[in-house]
Order: C-alpha cells, then sequence, then structure tokens
C-alpha cells in the first residue's frame, strides 16, 4: 500500500482535504493538520523502518541525506522526489551536555539537540523545506503561485528566503522595523526576497500578511500552515535515532508560536503509532516571561489541579524579550500545543530576562554558544532541576532553535555588561599595547587571577 496523507480540522472534523490544495484552515476556519494513513505505514515493521532510516543517514543519494527527507514517507509522501527542494536541513547534532549538566545541574544525561546549526541557522528550515517542496509540487501540477510571503520575528523569513531563491519561487517577508537582528534582516535581503520592514511589531505584520495571502496566488508561508509541522516533527524522530532508538525522558523547548512544541509532540506520537517507541517523552515548553500566555493559562488549570485547556488561555501584548523570536502573545498554535502537552504530560516554565541570559552564558561557559531562546530553555531546566522535577538518572534533551550567531548583538551586550542587570559571568576583552613584556605580563596576572 502507497503512504497516503490528507489535511484535516484539529478540532477532529472528519472532513479531509487534499494536500496539494492551496488551503490554511478548514471550511469551519479551524486550523489544520496532516495526517497520514498509518496503516499504510505500518506494513513496514518497525525494524525495517530504523533500518531504513539508518541505511539512509546522512547519505548523498538525493533526497534522504537530508534529516527530514529521510523521512519522505512520513513526511509528505505526495511530493515527487524531483520537487523536493532540501538544502539537506536535519541530522543535526545532539551534543552531550557533559560540563553543564553535571557541574550546573547534577544531571550526568543531559543533551542539547542544535537545530540551529543549519542552513539559515534555526530549526526553521526544517519546516520550510516541507512547505517549499509542496509549493514546488503544486507549481508542477499548474497550481498558479506567484510568490510565497510570510509575517517573520526574524528566522522564518530567513528560511523562507533561502528556500524560496533555491526553488526559484519569489519571497515577500513583512517583519517588524527594528525588532530583529542584523544576522536575520540580511539573510533574506541577500537572497533576494521582497523585504517589507513595517512600522509594527510581529502581530502587526500577521495581520497584513493575512490580507495578502487572501489572494490565492500568494502563499501563506507562517505557521499557521500546517505543513512546516510535518518537518519539524523529524526533531522527535532523530533524537530517538541519535540514542539508538531510544526515548529521553524530558525534552524541553523554548515555545512563541508554538508550532514547535506542537511539532515534536506529533513526531514522537506517530513513532509511537507505528510501533518504534514504546512511550512518550515529558514535554516542557519554556517561555520569556515577557510573552509568557501560555504559562499563565498552565498556572490557572494546575491551581485547580487539572490538565490544561484552551479555555485557561488568554492572549497578551508581549513585552520586550532578548529571546525575539518568541515575542508573540497570541501564539497561532495554541489548540494544537495544548493537546500536545496533555498528551506528553507537558509542563510551562518560564524564565526572566536575567534567567535566560545568564543561564546562555554558563552553558556557554562548557563549549555551547547559545541563542537567547535556548537560554529560555537552559534556564527552564535549572528551574526544574532545582526543584527535583527533573532529576538525575533521568536522560533530558533541550532542543537549542537558532545559532547563536545569529544573536551576536545579545552576546555582545552581556559580555559589555551593558544589559539591564549586572552580568555575572561578563568576559570583556583585555586592551593592551604591542610591547611583548608588556602583553605576558597582564597574560600572567589575569592567568593567576582566574586559577589562583
Ligand atoms: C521560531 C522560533 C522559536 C519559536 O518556535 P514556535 O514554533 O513559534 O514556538 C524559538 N526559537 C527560535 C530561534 C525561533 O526562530
Amino acid at each position: 500500500m502507497r503512504p497516503s496523507a490528507w489535511f484535516q480540522s484539529v478540532t477532529g472534523e472528519p472532513i479531509r482535504y487534499p494536500l496539494n490544495e492551496v488551503r490554511y484552515r478548514s471550511d469551519d476556519g479551524a486550523l489544520l493538520e496532516v495526517v497520514h494513513d498509518t496503516d499504510a505505514l505500518r506494513a513496514r515493521t518497525p525494524a525495517a523502518w530504523m533500518r531504513l532510516l539508518d541505511e539512509r543517514y546522512g547519505r548523498t543519494r538525493w533526497p534522504y541525506g537530508s534529516g527530514v527527507w529521510s523521512r519522505h514517507e512520513w513526511v509528505q509522501p505526495h511530493v515527487a522526489v524531483e520537487n523536493v527542494v532540501s538544502l539537506y536541513e536535519g541530522n543535526s547534532n545532539l551534543f552531550w551536555a557533559e560540563r553543564y549538566g553535571k557541574e550546573q545541574l547534577g544531571l550526568a544525561d543531559v543533551w542539547v539537540k542544535q537545530c540551529g546549526t543549519s542552513h539559515t541557522g534555526s530549526f526553521k528550515d526544517l519546516g520550510m523545506t516541507v512547505l517549499v517542496s509542496s509549493v514546488k509540487q503544486m507549481i508542477a501540477e499548474g497550481k498558479p503561485i506567484r510568490a510565497m510571503a510570510c509575517a517573520s520575528t526574524g528566522d522564518t523569513s530567513a528560511a523562507l528566503a533561502a528556500y524560496g531563491a533555491a526553488a526559484n519561487i519569489p519571497v515577500i517577508v513583512l517583519l517588524p522595523k527594528g525588532k530583529i537582528t542584523s544576522a536575520q534582516l540580511i539573510q533574506p535581503v541577500a537572497n533576494g526576497a521582497l523585504v517589507m520592514a513595517l512600522d509594527t511589531d510581529f502581530d502587526g505584520c500577521m495581520r497584513v500578511v493575512q490580507r495578502l495571502t487572501e489572494d490565492p496566488t500568494l502563499y501563506l508561508a507562517n505557521s499557521m500552515n500546517s505543513l512546516r509541522v510535518e518537518g519539524q516533527k523529524t526533531i522527535s524522530s532523530e533524537i530517538v535515532q541519535q540514542f539508538d532508538w531510544e526515548v529521553p525522558d524530558w525534552v524541553l523547548v523554548p515555545g512563541g508560536n508554538l508550532g514547535n512544541v506542537s511539532a515534536i509532540a506529533k513526531g514522537f506520537v506517530e513513532m509511537q503509532e507505528l510501533g518504534l517507541i514504546a512511550r512518550l517523552p515529558r514535554l516542557v515548553c519554556c517561555q520569556a516571561e515577557q510573552a509568557n500566555p501560555l504559562y499563565q493559562a498552565f498556572v490557572r488549570a494546575e491551581a485547580e489541579g487539572r490538565d490544561l485547556e484552551e479555555r485557561d488561555f488568554t492572549p497578551i501584548s508581549a513585552g520586550e524579550t532578548l529571546a525575539s523570536a518568541i515575542r508573540i502573545g497570541n501564539p497561532v498554535s495554541l489548540p494544537k500545543a495544548v493537546r500536545a502537552l496533555v498528551r506528553c504530560r507537558g509542563i510551562v516554565e518560564q524564565a526572566s530576562e536575567q534567567e535566560l541570559a545568564e543561564a546562555a552564558a554558563r552553558a556557554d561557559r562548557t563549549g555551547m554558544f547559545n541563542c537567547p531562546h535556548t537560554g529560555v530553555a537552559l534556564a527552564c531546566l535549572e528551574k526544574l532541576a532545582g526543584r527535583g522535577v527533573v532529576k538525575d538518572g533521568e536522560r533530558v534533551v533541550v532542543v537549542s532553535t537558532a545559532h547563536g550567531l545569529k544573536f551576536t548583538e545579545f552576546k555582545a551586550a552581556y559580555h559589555r555588561d551593558e544589559l539591564p542587570f549586572r552580568s555575572a559571568a561578563a568576559n570583556r576583552p583585555l586592551e593592551v599595547g604591542s610591547d611583548p613584556d608588556e602583553v605576558v605580563a597582564a597574560i600572567h596576572r589575569a592567568l593567576d587571577a582566574t586559577h589562583g
């Protein structure tokens, strides 16, 4: 049996919509999700799936060397191989944070999934390869799509611009002026996208792009688009594969629009349905205190001693945060995230600006180079370990969402001690002259000061 998949409403309404249709919501206005024909996928045994994925891992045979497209059958079976637009995303390093885990947390089994070690420097590549490949498939089938568009807090537009350029499909990006980093701005500029800098915040850009994409020839690439989840869900099976098909106990992920936390849960649930894993990990959605609507909802539900529900949620106006990519007050994927967290016995935790910056810096001192969003997740892990919720002996994975090099302004400000709090681990260059005796003496003084 050939695997197949379709769109379906998250409300469970049983109407199926084909994946090669320009459609973002169900007829009743609900979010869509991609549903796969699990029975067809079960025609291959769990052991045979593992063997197949191990054979494809990191090879050059197009397009299976991509961490996403090595799972072609699970992701978008209807996209023909010749329409795949891949930059060999995925297969990212799973970093054993040995020193950080043992010294900072008292945990021996902490890992960081480096999803930012990727073509455009964030996990957004994983979803964008699927979305742009699907658009290329639709164009090949004769659909009149002229361009793809998105509103973005920075990383989505960088990914869309790169994949659009690779596929030769025009891209329009709408960005909040002055609210993204210079690295994030220059990526779509360099890739030749039409870059619109709007005098508003992300939520304002979102309103404009929704209006823009009422025109069906302009395809909406925002995270409301459920195709991206199909790429991002491969984070979960990559993690399991990297642990020789064992499931970790905890997965922590920074959350803004909440697409990624939903995707990661979907990845684990589908693997369980195929019999590749026997249990689900517990999920932790990590929010910045300045943009914490899901955290607030979680606290409300917890106070009543019951599971999180959608009615616990109220949108907020998100405040300024160093973790600019998760500065979102009204997350589009809320219904999916609530389901994901209930399914994976999830927790929502939050981190203040100081906590995220210090956690990122502490982890950097053990060899990482963390973006502020990863800092949020690390700070949340520090809190959960401190409270004894996460215990030694448990295996923990922190999903790092972007490369630190995209957020050098944040790091520079921290180490210059220019943030609104005192940086505990600021490390400034020592400025000296060129006289060898003077330089050597300064080095010895510094070594004596730090190492006694
Ligand atoms: C997009 C993004 C997030 C948030 O992901 P959501 O799916 O919106 O929750 C976190 N970190 C980085 C670096 C991002 O680009």
